[in-house]
Formats: C-alpha cells, sequence, structure tokens
C-alpha cells in the first residue's frame, strides 16, 4: 500500500540500490532525479488526497451496497446560513454533521447547541481555519484541535472525536496531532465544491449526476446559495431511493467519547 512509512522505505531502498550499483556501472544523475522526483509526486499527491490514507487513514464513503448516503457540512456555524440549514433539515427530517470552526463555535455557541439538540453531531474543523494551517506544527495543530474540542465541551457536552482536516490536506504534523488527539480523521466522496460553483443549477447537476450508496458529501454552511440546492437534492435523493443518513451510522463509529 501506498503510504508515507511504505515511500521512505522504499526511496530508500531505491537510493541504496542506485549507490552500490553505481560501483559496478555508471548510474546516471538522471536517474537519482527521477527517484527524488517520483518520490516528492507521491508527498504531495498524499497530501492533497485525504482518501489515499497516505499520511493518516481518513474515513471517506460507507457500505457502496447501503443505498443510504451522509451529509456534512464544513466551516461553520455561520450566524446567517446556518440557522436557516437547521431550519430546512427540520422541516426535511434529515440529520447532518457539522464540522465545526472552534473560534466561530465559541462565537456563536447558541448554534452549535441547536444543532446537537436537532439531532446533529458535530466534530472539529481545527480553531482558526488559519489559511496556513497546513504549515503549522504538530504541537500548534495539537492546541488547535484541543481547544476546539473544549469550546464544544463547554458549550454542547459531548467530547468530540471527529475531526476533519482544514482543506482536507494531511501531512506528518497532522496525522500525528489527530493521532495525539485521539480523533478519526474523516473525508469525504462526494465534494460538492459549493465555495466555487455559485450557480444552483449547475451545482444541483453536479451532485444528482455523481451522488451513489455510502457517499460522504462535504458542503459548507457558510454559502447561502447551497441552501436552495439542498432542498432540491434531499427530494432527488428521496426519489433516488437513498436515505440520509448521520455520518457516524453511516460509517459505524461513535462521533463522541463515551459513546454521547
Ligand atoms: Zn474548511
Amino acid at each position: 500500500m501506498l503510504n508515507f512509512r511504505n515511500s521512505i522505505i522504499g526511496f530508500a531502498l531505491l537510493l541504496a540500490t542506485m549507490y552500490i550499483a553505481g560501483f559496478f556501472m555508471p548510474v546516471s544523475s538522471w536517474l537519482y532525479a527521477a527517484a527524488v522526483s517520483a518520490f516528492s509526486g507521491a508527498l504531495v499527491y498524499g497530501s492533497v488526497r485525504i482518501c489515499a490514507g497516505f499520511y493518516i487513514r481518513s474515513w471517506c464513503s460507507g457500505n457502496r451496497n447501503s443505498r443510504e448516503v451522509a451529509i456534512t457540512f464544513d466551516d461553520g456555524p455561520d450566524e446567517q446560513v446556518t440557522p436557516l440549514l437547521l431550519d430546512l433539515l427540520k422541516e426535511y427530517e434529515v440529520q447532518a454533521a457539522f464540522f465545526l470552526v472552534g473560534e466561530k463555535a465559541e462565537r456563536y455557541p447558541s448554534i452549535a447547541i441547536r444543532s446537537c439538540r436537532e439531532g446533529h453531531i458535530i466534530g472539529g474543523h481545527s480553531y482558526s481555519h488559519h489559511k496556513w494551517f497546513d504549515l503549522f506544527s504538530r504541537k500548534r495543530m495539537e492546541a488547535e484541535l484541543k481547544k476546539t474540542e473544549n469550546v464544544i465541551l463547554n458549550h454542547t457536552g459531548n467530547k468530540i472525536r471527529l475531526f476533519r482536516p482544514p482543506y482536507g490536506v494531511t501531512n506528518p504534523n497532522l496525522a500525528r496531532a489527530v493521532r495525539n488527539a485521539g480523533f478519526y480523521s474523516i473525508g469525504w466522496s462526494l465534494k460538492s465544491r459549493d465555495t466555487v460553483i455559485h450557480d444552483e443549477q449547475l451545482l444541483l447537476r453536479r451532485i444528482t449526476k455523481k451522488v451513489r450508496s455510502g457517499d460522504i458529501l462535504l458542503f459548507h454552511d457558510t454559502m447561502p446559495h447551497m441552501l436552495p440546492v439542498m432542498k432540491e437534492l434531499i427530494s432527488y435523493l428521496k426519489e433516488q431511493n437513498l436515505k440520509v443518513v448521520r455520518l457516524d451510522k453511516l460509517l459505524n463509529i461513535d462521533a463522541y467519547a463515551g459513546n454521547k
């Protein structure tokens, strides 16, 4: 399996083989360059493809034969969009997962509390969602994870166990921080791209064309144009006999420590 550890071992073995071969035959410096670029390519691929499980295993889909899907939202709580989304989800009796930015949860605790009260689950999505989060040290990342965990615990009483890496980027520091904090890393299998596609029909078509059993759908409850799309999507899923279940149920894992 291509992961960080295996890539390092493979790369070290390759360099050692080329070095030893150099005693018996000329080894072109191009071969060394090719080995280094293949290794670098693997590292970059592993960083941006969360579901490759390169640095840490991430949960990206459920059972593909289940006729079930889960809907998840990142980057909230948002003062404007999240309450409207909660109204909509309540109306359609859909339970979702919200990956909260700790700093926003601290600012709008009543929205986080409402989400839990209405049967949704919440997880962490870092405290700051800083644009350079991926370059933070392991210690700084871990501090953000813990801070977010405490904010949510203090306001909702739930000790979160699910974490979605900001921007879906993983690396060795993030992997260690997530492991040390005892979280599950959560990815997705279908990204709506609601942060870049602002045409509602286009957005809806993109999702309905691709959605299938076991999918984890990714949206952002900071995007107001996502609301009418969500309404249409829920009806579409029902027509297709695809049941929306909560993420923890789709994956059969506990969202909170102590089974809360
Ligand atoms: Zn995010």
